[in-house]
């Protein structure tokens, strides 16, 4: 990468091999877990998709980095085992992690769940009241998480504050980036030491794979290999291929799904029936103006309240033709969820 290009080239041209494999523009898929030793290498040369030394996923994370700015990246099997990976690498036993309310739910449900059992400490902050994280931090502190736009109430957390809060008590400063994306917000250029996305959505944004990536320095990104490898969440070549390719259409994809989910919020604000409407790009969202000095966009998700509440909300979902009932985002199809 050069520091003149755009996002758009970067997308396509980034972390390519170069010269590319036989010349082709595609990068093959090295559907291959056995690769032989090379002459006078050692050990730890060792070539094996779980330790991430295969092609297809070196370049993405290549890919990644350049998108964010950040030294290095690395792609995981899913989003959730980037978040775990992640969280695991950096906290241990006693450590405490305060970590941002309204989060996507199975973020939530591992460090409710599982972070007790491993004597980790979590306290749950409100990332649009800056005010009030002091009081929950410890001696023990080691990190802040947030996400760049919750799920489902689309706040925006409070993002230069909280580098700042990090950088002012030594905590690492976490951020999950699916929602908006590196079209969106490039957290690591305000401070972020780590970005993590759920590729699931939006980066591939076919609805066809599960896949997560981390974006950081050298040093973090090198730690959390190391991680990765004990705990397995790799991904798989061919999942790597088809992110590789989603990935390149990323820009064309995202703004269109910027400006139409504008336009729906927009429509649903001037609806009778409709009581309350999420979308930070609304002028009349709490974060609004946070939003806009943050954020090249705000993404493709909305939620909405109906004035006659949950049967409205049946008889709604009942009508609609197009859409399909299901969790999930970033891909062609709308999706609608309760
Ligand atoms: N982060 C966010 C914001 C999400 O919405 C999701 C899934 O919906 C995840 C992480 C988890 O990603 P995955 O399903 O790829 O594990």
């Amino acid at each position: 990468m050069t520091k003149h290009q755009g996002l758009q080239t970067r997308l396509v041209h980034a972390g390519e091999l170069s010269p590319k494999l036989g010349g082709a523009a595609v990068l093959p898929i090295f559907q291959s877990s056995v690769f032989e030793h090379t002459p006078g290498g050692s050990y730890s040369d060792i070539a094996y998709p779980r330790l991430n030394t295969l092609p297809n996923q070196t370049v993405l994370g290549r890919k990644l980095a350049a998108l964010e700015q950040g030294e290095r990246g690395l792609v995981l099997s899913s989003g959730m085992a980037a978040i775990s990976t992640t969280l695991l690498t950096v906290l241990k036993s006693g450590d405490h992690l305060l970590i941002q309310d309204s989060l996507y739910g199975g973020t939530y449900g591992l460090v409710t769940r599982e972070f007790p059992a491993l004597g980790i400490d979590v306290d749950f902050i409100d990332g649009t009241d800056p005010s009030t994280w002091a009081a929950k931090r410890r001696p023990s502190t080691r990190a802040i998480y947030v996400e760049a736009i919750t799920n489902p109430l689309l706040r925006v957390a409070d993002h230069r504050t909280v580098v700042e809060f990090a950088k002012a008590h030594d905590l690492l400063s976490i951020i999950d980036n699916t929602f908006a994306t590196p079209v969106n917000f490039q957290p690591l250029t305000i401070g972020y030491d780590i970005s993590i996305h759920s590729c699931t959505k939006y980066l591939n944004g076919h609805s066809d794979l599960v896949a997560g990536a981390i974006v950081g320095s050298g040093a973090s990104i090198e730690n959390i290999t190391h991680r990765l490898n004990h705990l397995g969440g790799c991904l798989d070549p061919h999942a790597c291929f088809l992110l590789h390719r989603g990935i390149k259409t990323l820009a064309l994809r995202l703004n269109w799904q910027n400006q139409s989910a504008l336009r729906i919020a927009q429509f649903l604000t001037s609806h009778g029936s409709v009581k309350t409407v999420n979308y930070p790009g609304l002028d009349d969202h709490p974060q609004y103006q946070l939003a806009q000095s943050l954020f090249s966009g705000y993404g493709g998700m909305l939620s909405f309240e109906l004035r006659d509440g949950p049967d409205a909300a049946q008889t709604l979902f009942n009508r609609l033709e197009l859409s399909l009932q299901a969790p999930s985002l970033g891909g062609p199809e709308t999706l609608v969820t309760r």
